[in-house]
């Protein structure tokens, strides 16, 4: 039986934004220089000293892998990591001298996580080296989430152990599909036997969770293919399954060129990987959390979810309440109260920014009083599933049905399909209304109404 209706995928299978952010990203405006940030840096360092959330972007890989759509630098040249640690270094010591307290108090971070490209394309003296930079200046709290991407290519015991000892609890190995063709046809061969292998050293580390990425939609993939992809996930149970559908914009992204576009699945393939995938995780016991993501039962993430606690934000969902963060190194992006700012993408512009001592900003938005309020409601549906109307009629000062009148008929049509239901008290999303919520947080989104552009997102399964 479909896990979706296939009527339900024919008509709200449209494209849309991920909301990590509301505003999204790309409505960020280029004219605000680094002080709008270095404000709102200040305005928190004089407020009450609540944990923040710590993202660090490592853009280098060894090799290109086809499918990739990340802001990344192929390079086998390892010394030009040293460059840019040093640069890494001076953004956060300019970010937390505004941060410090007025006897120099380091800020509190509940939560840490390396991205990229690959952060293990870094020795492990210099993962030591910028972990002790970031203790030093800031209070990384005890019980804090430290996670880090993995490229399985580039780790064996030795180097987990290393993660393990400098505080690294959580762990997300890049998989996509194990079947060799798909991974011959996207440039990226890691065996089946070499992800084990790693899996099972985690979990002898106690790694706290463990996430693997999928991806369907990959050339040569095939219901069967995947079907086989998912019978290996299911032996190794990760504590956090990831499932992303493959867009293919070679326009965008210069390495999907290199994907021969008559291997890829159809639009019916992919969907019926979707749907195969979404029966068989959660037939092994999987949570579903909401758009791509899965966590078994007793992980934080799907604890979270069942306590009404998810959160959202530039990382995806995740278990921490309501704090800032901030993103170093290229494209890395920060959220400081109302204040949203991204980083210049290049290395050139990078390091000349930090050569004159300035913030790498390169666009972001303050939010107005409308946006905090759409962002309310929108990060309410995506995590919640839910948003209660007197609540917010009581903090915005509105009368609900008024101020989004157009939303709310925009919302009948997912109604008569009972993906969602509205009435006085509250919004709720439905079970089948889950795999939609992308589409109906949309309902809320100004600015895409406004310029009426959400065809250039990806689809929202
Ligand atoms: S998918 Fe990851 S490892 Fe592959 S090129 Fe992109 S950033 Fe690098």
């Amino acid at each position: 039986m479909d896990v979706i209706a296939p009527e339900l995928m024919r008509r709200f299978d449209i494209p849309g934004p991920r909301y990590t952010s509301y505003p999204t990203a790309d409505r960020f405006k280029v004219e605000p220089d680094a002080a709008s940030l270095v404000d709102a840096l200040r305005v928190r360092a004089s407020g009450p000293a609540l944990p923040m959330a710590i993202y660090i972007h490592i853009p280098f890989c060894d090799s290109v892998c086809y499918y990739c759509a990340c802001n990344k630098v192929i390079t086998k040249d390892h010394s030009k990591a040293t460059d840019y640690l040093t640069y890494l270094e001076k953004e956060i010591d300019l970010v937390s001298r505004q941060l410090a307290g007025p006897q120099g108090e380091r800020s509190t971070v509940s939560q840490l996580h390396l991205g990229g490209g690959s952060p293990t394309f870094l020795t492990d003296d210099e993962l030591a080296g910028l972990v002790t930079r970031l203790r030093n200046r800031f209070q990384i709290q005890e019980n804090a989430e430290c996670s880090i991407e993995i490229d399985p290519r580039t780790v064996d015991s030795q180097r987990l152990a290393h993660l393990r000892q400098l505080g690294f609890n959580r762990v997300s190995f890049g998989v996509q599909d194990f079947d060799t063709q798909v991974q011959v046809a996207v440039h990226r061969v890691q065996p089946f036997e070499m992800v084990k292998s790693l899996m099972e050293q985690a979990r002898a580390l106690k790694f706290d969770s463990i996430n693997m990425d999928l991806i369907y939609g990959l050339p040569h993939q095939t219901p069967i293919s995947f079907a086989r992809t998912l019978d290996q996930i299911s032996e190794l149970r990760p504590d956090r399954i990831a499932l992303y559908a493959y867009a293919h914009l070679p326009a965008r992204f210069k390495p999907q060129r290199r994907i021969d576009v008559l291997m890829l699945p159809g639009a019916n393939l992919k969907l019926q990987m979707l749907d195969l995938a979404i029966a068989r995780l959660l037939e092994e016991g999987y949570e579903y959390i909401g758009m791509d993501h899965f966590a078994l039962p007793n992980d934080e993430l799907a604890v979270v979810k069942r306590e009404g606690r998810l959160q959202r934000n530039f990382q995806g969902y995740h278990t921490n309440a309501g704090s800032d963060l901030l993103g170093f190194g290229v494209s890395a992006i920060s959220q400081v109260g109302r204040a949203y700012s991204q980083n210049v993408k290049t290395l050139i512009e990078y390091y000349a920014a930090l050569d004159d001592s300035h913030l790498p900003v390169d666009r972001g938005l303050t939010l107005s009083d409308d946006d905090d309020l759409r962002r309310e409601v929108i990060m309410s549906l995506m995590c919640q599933g839910a948003a209660s109307i007197p609540a917010l009629e009581k903090k915005y000062g509105i009368v609900f049905s008024e101020y989004f009148d157009e939303a709310l008929i925009r919302l009948s049509e997912f109604e008569s399909f009972g993906l969602v239901s509205c009435d006085k008290e509250e919004i709720k999303v439905s079970k089948a209304g889950w795999f939609f919520v992308r589409a109906i947080a949309m309902a809320f989104d100004k600015y895409l109404w406004q310029h009426a552009d959400h065809q250039r997102f990806s689809k929202v399964l």
